[in-house]
């Protein structure tokens, strides 16, 4: 089973595909937390040159690319062996992060960076995507220090922010779209009921 988890900066993606990894532990299953862009030892180094203000101006294309190669690490190392051996895998951020961030974020073609991270995951999709949705001035004001992408500009993050949905209604059946300001235990509960049904017995 392989469940990501979407959204903005600030949204809670990490709190909450923690909180549904310790709940899954806690049931007996065998989980694997983990997330884009750099868990990997490769992916960690292009986590840096995408992230750090001292990488600069980087071009768009250029930027697609890293994105994908840290996918393509991150789905034949440390995503398809863990589903191959029968794991839940949590994913903090995946390929629509990239169809947000590089695709409407950077304004480019959608279709055209689709095809790169479709080819870059062998087309794995998960079988569930829980979109946390927030207004990026609200998320943004949770950062002190920000990052290249974080430090972009609020209408790059609109943009971004409205990406997601759209994805969601494309593909309603495998999304699930909460508003990030409701309360944790909220939806921590609905995540929970989304992926219930998707559980091996
Ligand atoms: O989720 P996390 O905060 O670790 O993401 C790291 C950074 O990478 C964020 O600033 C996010 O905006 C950016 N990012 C991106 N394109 C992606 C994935 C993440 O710009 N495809």
């Amino acid at each position: 089973v392989f469940v990501c988890f979407e959204g903005g900066e600030g949204s809670g993606k990490s709190t909450q595909s923690r909180r549904l990894a310790t709940w899954l532990r806690a049931a007996g299953h065998d989980v694997l937390l983990t997330f884009e862009p750099g868990d990997t030892p490769v992916g960690a180094d292009l986590r840096r040159i995408v992230l750090s203000p001292e990488t600069g101006a980087l071009g768009d294309r250029t930027e697609v690319l890293l994105y994908a190669a840290d996918k393509a690490e991150h789905v034949e190392t440390v995503v398809r062996p863990a589903l191959a051996r029968g794991g839940v895998v949590i994913t903090d951020r995946y390929v629509d992060s990239t169809l947000a961030y590089q695709g409407a974020g950077r304004a480019l073609d959608v279709a055209e960076v689709e095809a790169v991270a479709r080819w870059a995951t062998g087309d794995l999709r998960p079988h569930l995507t829980v979109v946390l949705d927030l207004e990026p001035e609200a998320g943004l004001a949770r950062f002190e220090g920000r990052d290249r992408i974080e430090a972009e500009s609020l209408e790059f993050h609109q943009r971004v922010r409205a990406a997601f949905p759209r994805m969601a209604a494309a593909d309603p059946d495998h999304y699930l779209v909460l508003d990030a300001r409701a309360d944790v235990d909220e939806i921590e509960a609905a995540v929970r009921a989304a992926v219930t049904p998707l559980l091996p017995p």
